[in-house]
């Protein structure tokens, strides 16, 4: 899977609640997109959130 940053909305659809697992419980945001995830892997640019 690629990042959350360069998905298609296509993508979108068929990976949805897989995207809703890795968006729930953010600990990392995307300094250029601003879109979260549990994991760094899926941001080009993350940035660990504050506790
Ligand atoms: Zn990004």
């Amino acid at each position: 899977m690629n990042t959350l940053c360069k998905l298609k909305k296509n993508k979108l659809a068929t990976d949805f609640k897989k995207i809703i697992k890795i968006v729930s419980k953010p600990k990392f945001i995307c300094e250029k997109c601003a879109r979260v995830a549990k994991d760094k892997k899926y941001l080009c640019s993350p940035l660990a959130l504050k506790k």
